[in-house]
Parts: C-alpha cells; structure tokens; sequence
C-alpha cells in the first residue's frame, strides 16, 4: 500500500483563474462590446502523489462527504424511476437537497472498474482495473481521489464494505493507513453518525468516502455491524449442493447465491466455491433465457432486492438526515452515487458485470455543493467519471489532463452532455464459458452504440439503439445507424473502434 506524505506548507497565491480575470479587468475596453469571456484555465497533469504540474493557490477547503451505493439500480430513485421509486426517502431528500444527473451512467458495469474509475476520473482500459481475477489491480502511477485531495492537505477516510473496495488492489490507494474501516452499515445510522462527526469535525478538511453493498447480493443479507465479527456459518450436505446444480443446471445454486446470505461463505468458498460460481454465472448467461423455472427465481430475487433497498433507504435517509441536522453538511460537498446498477431478466440475463446495458450503466448521481442549486434536475450525458474533476473543479485546482472525465459544472449552468465511454472484459475465468472478450459502449441521452470484439476469431459485432424509441435496448438498429448521428457521437465512436480495447 503506497502512503501520501502530509501536505507541506504551499504559498497561497491568488488562484490563476482569479488572476486572470485581476489582469482582463486591467485591459481597455477596445471593442466596446463589454469583457470579454475569460480564457478557460489550462489543464495540467497530476503526478501519482497528487500534486499537479500547475500553480496552486487559495482552495475553498470543504469537507467531501462521497457516498457509494453498490448495486442500487438508477430507477430505485426519482428522477430516474418511472413510477413509485423504492428509496422513497432518500428521493425526497436529495430530491430538494441536490442537484440530480438525470443522465448519469457508470463507465463500468461491475465494483472494481467502476469504483476504481469513479476515483480516479479514468475508463478502466486506462487504470488498469478491468478484469475479475486475482490479478485485479490499479496502475499504481495513477493518482486517486484520496491523492490528489491529500496532496492538498484533505485528510482522506473511508467506510467500506471491503472486497474489491480495497487498499491492497489500488482502488483505495492513497488512503490514509488505518482510516479504511470495513465493514460498516448505514442500518447503524447513529453508530454511523458518531463516526462520521468524529471524521469530520477532528480534522478539516476531511475527505470521507461511504462505500455499502446493503443492496448488494445475497439481497437482504445481514447489514454488517460495525466492529462484530460475523457468526459461524451453519454446516452444508456440499455434496448434494452439486449433485442438484448438475439435474437444475444450476439454478438452486443461483437461488442460494442470490438470496441465502447464511450459506454464501461456506458454498462459495475456496476452489470447489469459485467452481460453484462459475456454475452460477453459467445458469445467469444461459439459464436465465432457458430455463422454464428461471422467470419465479427471477421474480423472487427482485422483490429481495427491492426489500434490501427499502432497508437501505431508510437507514440512509436518517444518516443524512442527521447530517444535515448536525451541520455536517455544511460548508462540504456531499456525493451520493451508484457504482452499477442490477439485471432482472433484461437481455436474457441477471446480476451484473459482463454487458453493457443500461440496466446496469444507468446510476443514480447527486451532487449537493456549496453555491450549487438545490432541487434541481439537470439533463445532459455526463458520467461518474466526472466526479473528481467535478471536485478539483469546486475547490478550486486547476483541471487534470489526461482524465477521461470532466467537471460537472458547466452542466449544472445549463451546457450540453457529451457521448460518454464505458468498457467491459468478457473472459472465460469470469463466465466460465469459452471466450475471450472485450466490450465498449458509446452513450449520450437519446443514443447507444454498443461493440464486441471477439479476441479469438477476431471478429466484431455491433449494436446501436435510439434510447427514445426503444429504452430497453431490445431493438438493435444496422451498425451503419450511427453514420447518422451527430459528429461529436461518430467520434466517440471512431475513437472506441480505432482502440479496439
Ligand atoms: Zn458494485
């Protein structure tokens, strides 16, 4: 685990944006058609401790308050819900608390390369962190958000429910040594509340990252108690778990993955357990469309998920209800947000990871910052890779080169959207299917192009939707769709079939 040294002394000076805007002041007015716009601050590179090639001068030093809810699905929330939203409490709050990115999407479909991608403002083909192996790990020359704020003087923390949340594989690089504290729950919201006031009133600036899989499968498992160690697990005929996963081609043990937190630990477990997985994930790729019994386990496993949600809601709008009242939120930026969303029979398919579908690249994001607006919902492609240059943005550094993701604000005053990137590898150590396969997605609010290159035959395949006519994404049009679509999608694309990554 690499350490961030304390931020040194810096000399303050004037922000270089502030001084341009002292020295535009100082010119005649030549033209007479009033100022003219100032020129926009030049990007400059960060190095892998934080620091940036640039001048830095007077921050506005808010606590960050960044809150990840792994699995929940974008429409479990309003605005992104079509009907009654199943985190009701947490959608009033943020609702008229924050700003709400209404086309949000996530560059990755499962934790590591998006989480990984969320802190550090890069597509996983760029960090590192894309494939579901042992061998998971960010580029260690690449600087997270716990770096670049830490460079600064942020103290950094994290709550996390640990797994690929971790220090060890770089998604949390830069963390301080011994403030990465798993597992914790939001269902101990004043527990919680405890912590995070000891947080973020000890020190400040405070940058505190909430990272939860309450909604995460086994749906509605036990929420973690902060500083209890789990119950033994109850013992298992293992022998008969196989015997009927070979007559159901796996589907008892996709009902035991999903919705039996009691066993998990001993079924799934050790080599013979990543054998049962492999099992598993076979019957979610195929099962799911063949199997006459798959659409009852499909049902049950969405009403856990959907109880899961309703506890998570609960648990978490008293936290930041109680934030809120505390003044915990003052003066900080608060962050709310979805690695990945949740497949319940879309595309033939469940659970996440392995497709690009917006059943799981659509997030729910919110931002709730200081001179920001509340309430409000703002249109426009952006994705969660725009987090942390959203937050070098609002403290006041100048803006990373070299990152896939860009600041927010410029949406938030009413800019447009841009076609956003997002990647995923398909291997056979994952599906436990042959293939070896990496996909790539081009999104902005009314498109999506979707490609798959076949590493071993080599061959391409390719989707495009129009997300107005079709939302569920069950009408691929001709590839040759996308020659119509606007020059800044035609690019994005071009990029993405040029990298074939
Ligand atoms: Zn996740």
């Amino acid at each position: 685990m690499r350490t961030v040294a304390p931020a040194e002394p810096r000399p303050l000076r004037a922000p270089a944006r502030v001084a341009a805007l002292a020295a535009l002041a100082l010119l005649p007015m030549a033209c007479g058609r009033g100022s003219p716009a100032p020129p926009a601050p030049e990007p400059v590179r960060y190095a892998a401790d934080g620091r940036p090639e640039g001048t830095v001068g007077t921050l506005a030093r808010w606590n960050v308050m960044w809150v990840c809810l792994d699995t929940v699905r974008a429409d479990a929330l309003l605005p992104w819900a079509t009907g009654a939203p199943k985190m009701p409490l947490t959608s009033e709050l943020l609702g008229r608390e924050a700003v709400a990115f209404a086309d949000a999407t996530s560059p990755a479909p499962w934790t590591g390369p998006a989480v990984a991608s969320m802190l550090t403002g890069l597509l996983p083909s760029e960090h590192g962190g894309r494939e579901l192996s042992d061998a998971f790990r960010v580029v260690p020359a690449v600087p997270t958000v716990f770096e670049v704020l830490g460079a600064q003087g942020w103290r950094s923390g994290a709550f996390t429910g640990g797994g690929w949340v971790s220090t060890e594989n770089g998604v949390l690089q830069g963390i301080e040594p011994d403030e990465a504290h798993a597992p914790f729950s939001f269902a101990g919201a004043a527990t919680m509340l405890l912590r995070s006031q000891r947080l973020t009133r000890a020190v400040r600036p405070r940058l505190l990252f909430l990272h939860t899989f309450e909604a995460h499968d086994p749906y509605l498992g036990p929420p973690a108690s902060p500083g209890t160690a789990p119950p033994p697990g109850p013992t298992f005929d293992l022998a008969a778990i196989d015997r009927e996963a070979e007559q159901d081609g796996g589907r008892a043990l996709a009902r035991r993955f999903l919705l039996d937190a009691g066993s998990r630990a001993v079924v799934f477990g050790g080599v013979h357990g990543r054998r049962r997985l492999a099992t598993v994930t076979r019957w979610f790729e195929r099962g799911v469309r063949s199997d006459p019994a798959a659409p009852a386990l499909v049902a049950e496993a969405k009403a856990a998920y959907e109880a899961g949600l309703a506890r998570l809601d609960r648990a978490l709008a008293a936290w930041l209800s109680a934030c809120l009242t505390e003044g915990l939120l003052d003066d900080a930026v608060l962050v709310v947000t979805a690695d990945h969303g949740e497949g319940f029979g879309e595309h033939g398919t469940m659970h996440h990871g392995r497709r690009l579908y917006d059943e799981l690249l659509r997030v729910p994001l919110f931002v709730r910052a200081p001179g920001w607006p509340r309430g409000k919902v703002v249109r426009g492609s952006c994705s969660l890779l725009d987090v942390l240059p959203t937050l070098v943005d609002l403290v006041g550094l100048p803006p990373m080169a070299d990152v896939a993701g860009r600041s927010l604000a410029p949406l938030v005053r009413g800019g447009p959207g841009r076609p956003v990137v997002a990647e995923e590898r398909r291997t056979e150590a994952e599906t436990g299917l042959p293939g070896d396969e990496t996909l790539v997605s081009v999104r902005d609010e009314r498109r999506k192009w979707i490609r798959t290159v076949d590493h071993r035959s080599g061959a391409a395949t390719e989707e495009a939707f129009d997300l107005d006519a079709d939302p569920r994404e069950e009408r691929p049009l001709p590839a040759s769709t996308v020659d119509g679509w606007p020059a800044a999608f035609r690019d994005a694309v071009r990029e993405a079939r040029a990298r074939g990554r």
